[in-house]
């Protein structure tokens, strides 16, 4: 059961061969017996989520209308919201805190019968690239436990490689959803930005964070999309458009497809990463695509310009947790005054502490100027850059890290993190939406990615493309040794 994808599962269950609560069982006593090693869920609604199952057995067996993603386990990154749970962000902060309300995506979920089994891990308010600044948990790569899932959405990443569901949700601000799918051998999606609502996602940088799924295959990717990528009157940046038709799509030919390749952005690859995307090319045009090159140097400078933007944002963001209005208030603190430094002091740790002081300096009158503004001018400049690219093909294809997973506190210089950011970061610049695909494997077996780019609002022809791929590969059916029983 656990090799299934969700439209298999949900299928299996609305035609009365698998019950919601065997679904329910069969992935329980899966994370029961690898979540302690792999550290993926930072909490799960065993209890919940079981009663919901028997509640939606009864409602099919009463020949009730069933949802789309009726009796599929989903899992959430524990920054988005489900009534009366903790959100904790994976931060000290947050231990105690409770959603008042759900995330839009929480109830669109619902809706169509998904069961929500339990929240998972990610670096402090998915600041990171590796879940090590996790201030709760450590997650393994399931394909090498020495290795990091990456981040921020590793505990969603690994969950997904390791079959512990077959659907969940991360959120990407840039590359938090495409780095650890790619360093786990998952697909992962970030829609374009406003195709997901972010009412409920706890905000981090808010003109470039984006909800999108996880799961191991396209069409699993698709299902969700056309359910979670509506219209939402509780964010004012929520696109209007209808939803759009992506699982019916799936099937187009791809022949006669323009795919861009920016190669003078591929430097510094590692030997096995630059194989993999040459090889994935080969694919491509071995399905009919057209390689042609596009000019995205400017690229060069996305790094600079996100962590001046993100953490302007964040430091923003983040004011609100001061232990009054959010936060667990420093037992310590006698004055007012106190309660917010001593509080923010002792919740925080240093990744987070770190942005926000970066991002409260390039705000500062002084620098605002020199520093914000000027960012926020070459990302107009992205903008345009990416337009002329889509001027000349219909998808763009780079990869998605410079190497495959590394070793869990190798990473010491958090600039050196902030690289390996370097082919996820644009699209979030961009408002792009951008898919990553397994699309190979290092000689020691750690999964190799490759992403796919498109236009704004072109998310179905992404997943096309992607579908065309899968069809003739099979690395996203392999799964991590040690995870098969
Ligand atoms: N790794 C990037 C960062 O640390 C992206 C994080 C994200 O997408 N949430 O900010």
């Amino acid at each position: 059961m656990y090799k299934d994808s969700a439209t298999e599962l949900t299928k299996q269950f609305s035609q009365g061969s698998l019950s919601a609560q065997e679904i329910m069982k069969g992935y329980f006593d899966r994370i029961e017996k690898y979540n302690p090693t792999l550290g993926a869920f930072l909490t799960v609604y065993k209890e919940k989520a079981t009663l919901q199952a028997q509640k939606l057995d009864e409602k099919r067996k009463r020949g009730e209308k069933i949802g789309r993603l009726a009796a599929i386990p989903i899992a959430l990154k524990d920054n988005m919201h489900v009534k009366g749970e903790t959100t904790t962000c994976a931060s000290k902060f947050l231990t105690n805190f409770k959603a008042p309300f759900n995330a839009t995506v929480t109830e669109l979920l619902e809706q169509e019968d998904a069961i929500i089994i339990g929240k998972t891990n990610l670096d402090e308010f998915a600041m990171g690239s590796s879940c090590e600044n996790s201030a709760l948990q450590t997650t393994k790569n399931p394909w090498k436990l020495t290795c990091s899932p990456g981040g921020s959405s590793g505990g969603s990443a690994a969950a997904i490689a390791a079959r512990l569901c077959p659907l969940a949700l991360g959120s990407d601000t840039g590359g938090s959803i495409r780095q650890p799918a790619s360093l786990c051998g998952v697909y992962g999606f970030k829609p374009t930005y406003g195709r997901v609502s972010r009412y409920g996602l706890v905000a981090f940088g808010s003109s470039l964070d984006q909800i999108g799924p996880f799961a191991n295959c396209v069409q699993d990717i698709a299902l969700m999309m056309e359910i979670i990528g509506r219209h939402s009157e509780k964010d004012s940046t929520s696109t209007f458009k209808e939803p759009d038709v992506i699982v019916a799509n799936l099937n187009k030919p791809i022949k006669g497809m323009k795919i861009g390749v920016p190669w003078q952005f591929l430097e510094g690859l590692s030997q096995e990463v630059r194989h993999s995307f040459d090889e994935t090319l080969k694919i491509y045009k071995d399905l009919g695509a057209e390689i042609v090159e596009v000019d995205l140097s400017i690229l060069k400078y996305s790094i600079a310009i996100y962590y001046i933007l993100a953490t302007a944002e964040a430091s923003t963001n983040l004011s609100r947790f001061d232990g009054i209005r959010y936060g667990n208030r420093s037992t310590k603190a006698v004055t007012l005054d106190e309660v917010y430094d001593f509080s923010r002091q002792e919740g925080f740790g240093a990744e987070v502490k770190r942005r926000i002081m970066l991002g409260t300096f390039v705000l500062s009158s002084g620098y605002q100027e020199a520093y914000y503004r000027k960012a926020q001018k070459v990302r107009t400049l992205v903008l345009q850059k990416y337009k002329e690219a889509f001027s000349k093909c219909d998808l763009i294809a780079t990869p998605v890290t410079p190497t495959a997973a590394f070793e869990i506190g190798s990473i010491k210089d958090p600039l050196e993190m902030y690289l390996a950011d370097i082919y996820t970061i644009g699209a979030n610049l961009g408002g792009v939406p951008a898919l990553s695909i397994p699309a190979g494997f290092t000689a020691d077996a750690r999964p190799i990615g490759f992403q796919l780019t498109g236009p704004q609002m072109k998310d179905a022809l992404v997943c096309q493309a992607a579908f065309a791929h899968e069809l003739v590969t099979d690395y996203y059916k392999k799964i991590p040794q040690g995870f098969q029983e």
